[in-house]
């Protein structure tokens, strides 16, 4: 069996470390918030390239956190792709803003910046980096600065991807979810805020505990609980020191698949969180290659205005996300799949390629 992620390979590739991080929390007993939740803090940011990191609950409470802390509330209008993982358009709901959804690029399935409208009511723009490949910046840069946006960018697919030379967030603010299959994982539920803002910085650390201030001893505002368990920053700290490693390996892996799939290279930077293919007899494909005991996923099978839950936030259709989810397949994508795995899916496909005509 060939499966999609095998995260105890990853851990037993560096058991020792992350036992003795997961000791060294047990042995301060600072179960939550503790010492090495602020020195997570400190390496995630430096590595960002951020000034601040807020470690929070998971990645929806960062871009819940991260909205309110920018001010977004009633009335506003914030715009996301239509396809993306929902906790996007969620959180935009939950802090009682309006989603406007947009379509997708066909080439790198993110936002299409050419089919973004702005309203007097728009207020952010959340441009999310999918499958770890980088949104082109510059022109959602461009719009946010014509109208006075702010950009709070979606990174829970993309930590550590670059663009023009800068690690995510590009902008400014982002948001990244540590959900453990995610290229940067942990060991549970985890999220953080990277911003260069003090003041949102600040208010995100408000909101995540209660509004409490350590400084004035008081509640300042009304908050949530959204603070970051200290086991999960410390096992985050320590595969933080082997994430670009695992990036390069994701990388390494795409390459094989792009060449024997005779597939061409992204546009953009990209860490290969998921490595997406096409195909016209997709669901014949998946249970083809689910025979053959290979896993796959499908990201997103609907698109977001297609879910029950967010149908009535909007009339519009988006062609090129309606067409692309019924095509888009994921294949197996992690840092220890080996070459022949990578090799015996793409004869799967060829194979079932071959049968098809
Ligand atoms: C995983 C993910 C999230 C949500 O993160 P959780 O930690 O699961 O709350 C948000 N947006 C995208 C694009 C994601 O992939």
């Amino acid at each position: 069996m060939i499966p999609f992620v095998d995260l105890k390979a990853n851990y037993l590739s560096i058991k020792e470390e992350i036992d003795n991080a997961i000791q060294f929390v047990i042995n301060n007993s600072d179960f939550i918030m503790g010492e090495s939740v602020s020195l997570f803090e400190n390496n995630f940011a430096k590595y960002c390239g951020g000034k601040h990191c807020v470690a929070v609950s998971n990645g929806t409470s960062a871009l819940e956190i991260a909205l309110k802390a920018h001010g977004i509330s009633h009335g506003d209008e914030v715009i996301c792709p239509v396809n993306t993982y929902i906790a996007t358009a969620e959180a935009i709901i939950n802090v009682g803003a309006v989603v406007k959804f947009v379509d997708i690029d066909e080439k790198t399935y993110n936002i299409d910046p050419s089919k973004i409208v702005i309203s007097e009511s728009t207020k952010a723009i959340i441009p999310v980096h999918l499958y770890g490949q980088t949104v082109d910046m510059d022109p959602i840069i461009k719009i946010a600065q014509e109208n006075d946006l702010i950009i709070i960018e979606d990174c829970a697919q993309a930590h550590g991807v670059m663009y023009k030379g800068k690690k995510v967030p590009i902008y400014g603010t982002g948001c990244f979810s540590f959900y453990p299959s995610k290229n940067l994982g942990a060991f549970g539920d985890a999220g953080a805020i990277v911003t260069d803002n003090e003041d949102v910085a600040r208010e995100a650390k408000l909101i995540r505990n209660h509004g409490f201030s350590k400084n004035k001893h008081r509640h300042e505002i009304i908050g949530t609980n959204n603070r970051m368990d200290s086991i999960q920053a410390a096992v985050l700290s320590v595969k933080l020191k082997h994430l670009d490693k695992w990036n390069d390996m994701r990388i390494r892996n795409a390459k094989l698949y792009l060449k024997l799939l005779n597939m061409r290279n992204s546009i953009s930077k990209h860490v290969y969180h998921l490595f997406v293919i096409r195909s016209k007899n997709r669901d014949k494909l998946v249970d083809y290659l689910t025979q053959k005991g290979v896993q796959t996923g499908i990201h997103y099978p609907f698109p977001l205005h297609k879910q029950e839950a967010l149908a009535r936030h909007t009339i519009e259709i988006y062609p090129v996300a309606e067409m692309l989810s019924k095509e888009i397949l994921s294949l197996p994508m992690y840092p220890e799949l080996s070459k022949e795995d990578i090799k015996y899916v793409c004869d799967l496909i060829k194979e079932f390629n071959n049968s098809q005509i």
